[in-house]
């Protein structure tokens, strides 16, 4: 048993630092306290979540019903609340300072855990149909009921999610590492655990009641999703070549959503790469496989819609209105989908991300082939080993409306969340000036004036160290944004508020309107990469005191929802096209 009081505590001095060693300093300090039995409890609550990514619900709370469960407990109207809300921004903190006024009786108090608060949150996501509402209403009501100040504070920002610790998965590896082998350096086995399994508390669970080789033994299992291996990017085919050593498979890249699809028996599930359960977005897929003989698998491969008459690949935002779930029929009809498939991590119940993608091209061949259905294929693909080759098959990739060519070598393994140069992707410019995209997260804004007063005007964009897991400026960009998009884009950032820099960002000497929890990846095109004394983005690596900069960012009008905060563009991808740049 754990008192949920020792939590908000540590939550609350954990919000005061904006320093990484710090807070894994508090992580490690309460991973050390925590009873073994909910220290996957404690792992998700810290991430905001009931769970792993791919099985953790939401609560479906509103901020109306919060509103009327303080008044409830405080007795201050709910207009009161609502005009209190208005001017701070978070009910947390309302509450917080609400419950300074309140005559409470003690004696019927019990006092909050954290397995009570965790267990009721997931009674909360678990109810649904007719007067859901109401009861929700009352497990809020009943835990703020025994709560004081500094617990309603934070049970209130659990509820909502609003509780921004600024706490990656990388920082929790560490501390779990620190606790319970005393030793940073065991982080790598807990990482491939993680990229395997996907899933934190499971692995601080068994990393608690074992040991580290415990959490050596975890392994790849059907219906949890594998973080998926990621491609370096070349400047041209000669490098990439060079890379490959000379000889390498080139497969079309094709520019729509990744799935990673789970099949056993009747049980067919879909994942995105950032490990989202997607299974009722492609009910289509899910019959054809349901279809087919082949069982017990899970594959990649890279899905995208196509025009129903010519058959042709539509853009990536096509498939962004299968998130309508009441639509999904309609938009089944008008924006039907071919899959591509591409790679094969297990088979018959064997892990086959050791074997070399030689081996596994060839498996997915024989399970995949000869598959009758127009709607499946296996990924275009051909064996280069001059420039010439690839040159012509990239030709032939942009006839077919594909983005550019993935380079594979031919003998390596499955890495699960590696970034490698295994895998190369190559578009046709990045050999000349800079028409290639980045992928950059927001971290804060400008207000807006003019027409823009009321929304953001310019917003601050980053890119991302993988080894200081720490995102870092690199421009503010205020062009490319549609009425609609910006208003859209405002109302999502609105939630992403934080009262002060976030930990993980290194903003150096610049000072925003506004800063964000890093969430939001947009796409930016830009016309060169400078060095300027402003941004922190490689800040040194050139020239003393300078970091990179965008020279006129434009925004693409595509907001990668696909993608996580930690797929942002790297600091080393920018120094990349950066010494690129210089060569041309
Ligand atoms: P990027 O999103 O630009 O980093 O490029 C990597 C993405 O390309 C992968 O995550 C896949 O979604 C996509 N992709 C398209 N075609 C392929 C392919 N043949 N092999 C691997 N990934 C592919």
């Amino acid at each position: 048993m754990m008192l949920f009081l020792e939590l908000a505590q540590t939550f609350k001095e954990m919000e005061t630092t904006s320093s990484r060693i710090a807070l894994t300093q508090f992580l490690v300090e309460l991973l050390k306290k925590t009873p073994v039995d909910i220290i996957d409890k404690i792992i998700y609550l810290i991430q905001g979540k009931l769970g792993p990514d791919h099985s953790s619900k939401e609560l479906g709370i509103a901020e109306k019903m919060v509103i009327r469960s303080l008044s409830i407990v405080t007795g201050n109207s709910s207009n009161e609340i609502q005009l209190l809300y208005n001017r701070i921004g978070d009910l947390g903190d309302v509450a917080y300072r609400l419950r300074y006024n309140r005559v409470q009786s003690t004696l019927f108090q019990e006092h909050l855990t954290v397995e009570k608060v965790f267990d009721t949150m997931v009674k909360i996501a678990n109810t649904s149909g007719t007067g859901s509402l109401d009861l929700k209403r009352r497990y809020i009501t009943s835990m703020l009921n025994n709560s004081s100040n500094l617990e309603a504070k934070y049970l209130l920002k659990l509820v909502l999610g609003t509780l921004r610790l600024g706490i990656a998965n990388y920082t929790l590896i560490d501390a779990l590492a620190l606790s319970f082998t005393g030793d940073k350096k065991n982080k790598s086995i807990l990482e491939n655990a993680f990229n395997l399994s996907s899933d934190l508390g499971n692995i601080a669970r068994i990393l608690a009641k074992g040991s580290i080789k415990d959490v050596q033994l975890i392994a790849v299992s059907l219906f949890v999703p594998v973080r998926p291996m990621l491609a370096e990017r070349a400047r041209d085919s000669r490098e990439a070549l060079n890379k490959m050593k000379g000889e390498c498979f080139a497969e079309f890249k094709i520019d729509g959503e990744r799935v990673q699809i789970h099949k056993k028996g009747n049980q067919i599930e879909l994942f995105t790469r950032s490990l989202e359960n997607i299974t009722p977005h492609f009910p289509e897929i899910v019959k054809m496989f349901a279809d087919e003989n082949t069982d017990n698998f899970i594959v990649e491969g890279e899905v995208v819609a196509i025009n129903s008459t010519n058959l042709k690949y539509l853009p990536f935002q096509s498939l962004m209105k299968r998130k309508r779930k009441h639509e999904i029929q309609d938009v089944m009809e008008k924006y039907p989908v071919l899959l591509n498939l591409f790679d094969l991590l297990y088979y018959n119940g064997q892990d086959t991300m050791e074997l070399s993608f030689f081996e596994r091209r060839r498996l997915l061949e024989d399970a995949f082939g000869n598959i009758k259905n127009d709607r499946l294929k296996l990924v275009d693909q051909t064996k280069v080993s001059t420039i010439d080759e690839i040159e012509k098959f990239m030709t032939k990739a942009l006839e077919n409306g594909c983005e550019g060519l993935m380079l594979k070598d031919p003998s390596s393994r499955y890495r699960a969340g590696a970034r490698e140069w295994a895998w190369i992707k190559l578009k046709r410019e990045y050999s000349g000036t800079i028409t290639d995209s980045l992928d950059l997260v927001i971290l804060g804004a400008l207000y807006g004036k003019g027409r823009r007063v009321g929304k953001y005007g310019a917003l601050l964009l980053g890119s991302y160290s993988k080894t200081e897991d720490t995102f870092y400026t690199i421009c503010k960009v205020g062009t490319g944004f549609k009425d609609d998009v910006l208003t859209a884009l405002s109302n999502r950032l609105n939630k992403l508020v934080i009262h002060k820099k976030h930990p993980r960002v290194e903003a150096g000497a610049l000072s925003m309107d506004v800063w964000f929890e890093p969430n939001i990846i947009l796409e930016i095109v830009t016309s060169e990469i400078t060095l300027s004394p402003v941004y922190t983005t490689g800040r040194n690596l050139i020239k003393p005191g300078y970091g990179f900069a965008l020279r006129f960012p434009k925004f693409t009008g595509n907001v990668r929802d696909d993608k996580a905060p930690e797929d942002t563009t790297t600091v080393d991808e920018v120094l990349n096209i950066y010494s690129n740049q210089l060569k041309q």
